[in-house]
């Protein structure tokens, strides 16, 4: 996992005295006998790129549609810089939205389309086409300002697009799916350059997508959205390395989930009968787990390594690789142990040339130490 920020980010979240720039109080929305949002709360602060990320149908839209003003909550507030805004109409929240579509005027030149909103509040002339060389020059499309929206490319009306929604300094900036038309490379480009200029103006983003590799690269702090609910809310190191359920920890990357019960604990030491892996398995864990807890053992690929002797490998699980997939820089196995589990493990490819390399139906033994891994309970 990596991250696009730079520097070490503030964390305005972790500061009780700081007042949020919004404010999510309870907020459901019900469409008939479907609750879209389901009691949702969530303090955002000045100056964050706030991630919401879940799949299809959790209701990222609908509460990005409720923070700009165009669904109102069936239940609940929403304050903006202290305001109650629930029912403060779109037009007066100082927030703007970019559209998954974009939502270019066809018939109008580039430098027009950024200026709309600005003539529509009543800007001076020259004050407007000053604003619009600004925003040219920060998405890098200067020399693009008298075309016309179909003669772009898609990464182009993408810029278009920010630009307009960035004209009118908002303090708060809501993308919906931003980069969503976008190819894999030219996203990774445009996440870079997003992060940039949210670092350079210190607008605060909230960003809806489905993407978690997109909300890991570049937020702040994720909310990670289930059936209408927030299931964890987190920076991303922390939503990777402690998720606090399956689906946290299923949803963002990949992890080996391994089943079984508490069979004692010692101080911070777990001790886990696991009938799927075959053996006991160990973790740091710091609350205490009743005896016979159903728990569920979590540990990412990249901690998983062959096992040379290492004394600190609390956890060893033998077994055959069945799969080897080939990504350049790292190979992801997979292992088949005795119950029939698959572990998963990956390995860097840095000095593959030099080594024998593993092969299918090679015997191997995996080991991870006790406090690579998480414990989790629901
Ligand atoms: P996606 O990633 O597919 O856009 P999402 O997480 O943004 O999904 P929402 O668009 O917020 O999800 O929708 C949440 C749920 O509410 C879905 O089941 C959707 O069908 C439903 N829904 C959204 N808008 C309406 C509406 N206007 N009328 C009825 N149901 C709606």
């Amino acid at each position: 996992m990596s991250s696009l920020r730079q520097s070490k980010p503030e964390e305005p979240w972790q500061a009780p005295e700081g007042e949020p720039i919004i404010r999510i109080e309870n907020v459901s929305k019900r469409f008939g006998e479907l609750y879209a949002v389901d009691g949702i709360s969530l303090d955002i602060h000045s100056g964050e790129f706030f991630s919401l990320l879940g799949p299809s149908g959790c209701g990222k839209t609908t509460l990005l549609r409720m923070l700009a003003g165009f669904e109102l909550p069936t239940e609940g507030k929403i304050y903006i810089d202290g305001q109650d805004v629930t029912d403060v109409p779109p037009y007066e929240r100082p927030v703007n939205m970019m559209f998954q579509s974009y939502a270019l005027f066809p018939h109008m030149s580039v430098a027009d389309n950024i200026a709309f909103g600005l003539k529509q509040e009543g800007m001076p002339k020259a004050r407007r086409q000053e604003r619009v060389r600004e925003m040219l020059a920060l998405v890098q499309i200067d020399k693009l300002a008298a075309r016309k929206p179909h003669q772009l490319s898609g990464g182009q009306r993408q810029r278009v697009a920010l630009a307009r929604a960035l004209a009118k300094h908002p303090k708060i900036l809501l993308l919906d799916e931003p980069l969503g038309a976008l190819d894999k490379k030219l996203r990774e480009q445009t996440q870079f350059e997003l992060v940039n200029i949210q670092e350079r103006l210190g607008i605060t983003f909230i960003i809806v997508t489905h993407d978690q590799e997109e909300a890991m690269t570049m937020s702040s702090r994720i909310a990670l959205l289930r059936d209408g609910r927030v299931e964890q809310v987190d920076p991303p190191r922390r939503l990777y390395e402690y998720p606090n359920s399956r689906y946290a920890a299923d949803f963002i990357g990949s992890i080996n989930l391994i089943d079984g019960h508490v069979l004692s604990q010692e101080e911070n030491r777990v001790r886990i009968r696991s009938e799927e892996a075959g053996c006991d398995l160990e973790v740091i864990h710091g609350q205490p787990l009743l005896a016979g807890t159903p728990v569920t053992l979590a540990v990412r690929p990249e901690k998983v390594r062959l096992d040379s002797g290492d004394a600190q490998l609390a956890n060893r699980v033998s077994g055959v690789i069945k799969e080897i997939a080939y990504l350049g820089d790292v190979s992801i196995y997979h292992v088949e142990l005795a119950t029939g589990k698959r572990i998963q493990f990956t390995q860097s490819n840095v000095q593959a040339l030099a080594e024998q390399p593993l092969s299918w139906e090679d015997e191997v033994v995996l080991g991870w130490p006790a406090n690579s891994c998480g414990v989790l309970t629901q």
